[in-house]
Parts: structure tokens; C-alpha cells; sequence
């Protein structure tokens, strides 16, 4: 509001001196700046790719989609709106859309037609607990100390790499060094400026928080653990960092398929002797006693309670099984990255992982979640996000 009457007196001034130079008269001085003060005073709209909206006006009415080009100049964007089942591309208009945050029509929570968003979700929201676990679900799921780390540049290097069909090395090595302010593990750090770069047999969970885009890029079970096995294995080739890997992409497969949570547990056990009887309240329980390694003394030497750090394992073997027995508890997709962020540990990596099989199983992010999530996305990796779900945007289950 301000910056237009801010606007506003700008362009009166600039009328003025209209007048005084070319000799307008009063009447059209007036006309020309009424003009000038109806089109600034217009709010101003714009969208960004990704974007979920809802077409109001012309033969499209009532329609949604998502936003996969925008035009700022001319105030125009294309639009995929689902028409019968086939996205179609719709030029319109930035007045005929209103953007879709949180509720359709009916007042119900609508979902984020972005799908791996889970992951990214749970990586944000986790960022700030990383260090700093909170053992409780009561917190603000978005603030200013969020951002996106590495659980997000890898899981959108997954998926470009599955976008192109090019090879996973490079693209994680282009994505890794783009710059971004996020830390990587010092091993896949000097894997990513690595001139020829050699898996490192690591089994940290690295490989299982960027699989989620194998989950859902084919529905064939040998292909989709075929190409998470190799977006593994190019850095955690140890046993434990694949089968991680592999672990989380059968659960997303699993649960778009249909499956449920007992079913989803019993298969994930059998398959890969994962132990998920645990439950939250015990993980927190064991990482509240057992993890407490990095006590701060104050300068009297005693231990400064409030600054207790917990020692994060970040191994697949434990990770793993901790983020699905979140999701096997939650009730919801909110809930589970509740859950995750609650058990304490590697908070992002964990958030990543439920999220990603929350994702799948509740038939994608609550809208408001999501639309949040996306605010702390660079362009580059919105436009990944957008091609990967136009590629292979496909039925997902409804479970909420
Ligand atoms: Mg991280």
C-alpha cells in the first residue's frame, strides 16, 4: 500500500512537470493522471512457474492447473490445466487465473500438484532442528531460519538427471556446485570437485534422502529400484547407503500403488531387515538419553543445560528405519514431518525421507504447505520441479 501512494505522488509530480513543459491543459493533465493512478492502484499480480491456480474467467472457467510459463511483459502465462486427464497448455491472461493456496472451492484442503515437494518439505522445515533438535511436534513448521539444504539440491539433481536421461554424476557434481549456501558432507564434498569422481562406499544417508524422484517417475518395481540403485551407488556404494535408497524408493512405489501401512511394513522388513517395531516416543526416548555427547560447559564449568547438543548419527542403517516408522504413525502428511522433526537425530534428512513416502502415501503436500515450501526455492529448481511433474505426473492415491 504504500509504495503505491508512494507511486502515486511520483506520477503526480511527473504530471506537473508534464505541464509545465509541454503546455498541456488542466483538463488533460487531469485525465492523465487519473490514468496514471487507476493503472498504478491496480493490484499488482504476478505468479511464478508452479504456481497452482484456478482459471475464472472464459471458456476454461473453474479449471485448474499449474503455471509452467509466465510472461511478465505482457502479463500472460501458460497454464497445464487438466482437461479429462491430459494436462493441456492454456495461454491466459494473469486476470482470467486467481492462484490456488490451501482450499478449493469446496473449503477442502486441496494438494500441491507438485510432487516431490515431500521432500523438500521435510528438508526445510527440518533445516532448522538439524543442529538443534526440538523433541516435540509443536513448533512452527515455516520461519526465517529455514532454508533448503543439501536433501533438497540432491533430490533436485535426481530428478534433472532423470528429466534429461542423463547421467547421474554430473548432474549431481553441476547441481552441487552451484553455489548455494548449504553444507555438504565433507566426503561428498570433495566427491563433487572431484575431476573423476569414485563412489566412496559410504553408508551415510545421502543416497536414501534424493531418491524420492526413482518413487515416482515409472510404476514398474525392477526399473524404479534399478535407476535408485544407480543414483545411489555413483557415491554410497556401501550395501547399507543403497539399500537405503532402495528401501525409500519401494515405499513411495508401494504407497502410490495402493498399499497400506501394515502391508507397506511387513514388505519393507521382509525385503530389507529393517527393524520397525520401534516406536516415536522410544527413538526420541533413545536419542533424548543416549545421544547427549556435546554438552557446553559455561565458564564455571558446569553444564550449560540450555545448550546441550545432541550428537546426529547419519548413517542409512539408522536414519532409514526411523524416518519410515514416522510415517508409519503419522495421520496425516503434516503429521508425519511433525513426527519426523520430533524424534531428534538428523532432523532435515529425516524430514526429507517421511516426507517423501508422506508424500506418496497421502496423495501429495497440502497446498498451503507446499506453497510455502516453494517461496524458499530458486527459480532454477522450480523449473526442475514443474518438467519433472509435466513429464510424469501421474494418478496418485488418496488416502486423507
Ligand atoms: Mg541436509
Amino acid at each position: 500500500m504504500e509504495n503505491q501512494e508512494k507511486l502515486i505522488a511520483k506520477c503526480k509530480n511527473m504530471v506537473e512537470k508534464i505541464y509545465d513543459k509541454y503546455g498541456i491543459s488542466p483538463n488533460e493533465a487531469k485525465l492523465l493522471q487519473k490514468l496514471i493512478e487507476a493503472d498504478v492502484s491496480r493490484p499488482i499480480v504476478s505468479f511464478e512457474v508452479g504456481d497452482y491456480v484456478r482459471v475464472v474467467d472464459g471458456p476454461f472457467r473453474n479449471f485448474t492447473g499449474f503455471v509452467a510459463e509466465v510472461n511478465n511483459e505482457l502479463g500472460k502465462l501458460k497454464a497445464l490445466v487438466k482437461i479429462f486427464v491430459q494436462p493441456t497448455p492454456v495461454e491466459l491472461e494473469f486476470w482470467k487465473v486467481e492462484r490456488i493456496i490451501g482450499k478449493n472451492m469446496e473449503g477442502e484442503t486441496t494438494k500441491s500438484p507438485l510432487i516431490l515437494m515431500g521432500a523438500i518439505v521435510g528438508d526445510i522445515v527440518g533445516s532448522r532442528f538439524e543442529f538443534n533438535n526440538c523433541f516435540n511436534t509443536d513448533f512452527e513448521l515455516f520461519t526465517p531460519e529455514c532454508r533448503f539444504t543439501d536433501d533438497t539440491v540432491c533430490t533436485i539433481a535426481v530428478a534433472d538427471a532423470i528429466l534429461r536421461n542423463v547421467p547421474f554424476v554430473p548432474t549431481l557434481q553441476q547441481w552441487g556446485m552451484k553455489g548455494y549456501l548449504v553444507g555438504y558432507g565433507a566426503m561428498f564434498a570433495s566427491w563433487l570437485c572431484s575431476e573423476n569422481p569414485q563412489p566412496y562406499n559410504s553408508y551415510g544417508n545421502g543416497a536414501a534422502m534424493r531418491v524420492s524422484p526413482c518413487g515416482w517417475f515409472n510404476e514398474d518395481r525392477e526399473t524404479v529400484l534399478a535407476v535408485a540403485r544407480r543414483s545411489a551407488e555413483c557415491t554410497h556404494s556401501h550395501p547399507e547407503g543403497i539399500k537405503g535408497a532402495l528401501a525409500v524408493a519401494d515405499c513411495i512405489l508401494y504407497a502410490r500403488q495402493g498399499a497400506g501401512k501394515t502391508k507397506i511394513a511387513r514388505l519393507i522388513t521382509k525385503k530389507y531387515a529393517y527393524n520397525l517395531n520401534k516406536t516415536c516416543d522410544s527413538i526420541r526416548y533413545d536419542w533424548q538419553s543416549d545421544g547427549r555427547r556435546l554438552a557446553q560447559f559455561d565458564f564455571d564449568g558446569d553444564v550449560d543445560m540450555d545448550k546441550i547438543a545432541f550428537e546426529t548419527d547419519e548413517t542409512c542403517q539408522k536414519t532409514v528405519p526411523q524416518a519410515i516408522v514416522a510415517f508409519l504413525e503419522s495421520k496425516d502428511f503434516e503429521d508425519a514431518i511433525r513426527l519426523a522433526i520430533s524424534i531428534g537425530g538428523d532432523s532435515d534428512t529425516i524430514g526429507a525421507i517421511t516426507g517423501s513416502i508422506a508424500e506418496a502415501y497421502y496423495g501429495g503436500v497440502p497446498d498451503a504447505i507446499a506453497q510455502q515450501a516453494l517461496t524458499y526455492l530458486p527459480p532454477e529448481m522450480k523449473a526442475v520441479l514443474t518438467a519433472f511433474n509435466e513429464r510424469f505426473v501421474l494418478p496418485t492415491r488418496s488416502n486423507s
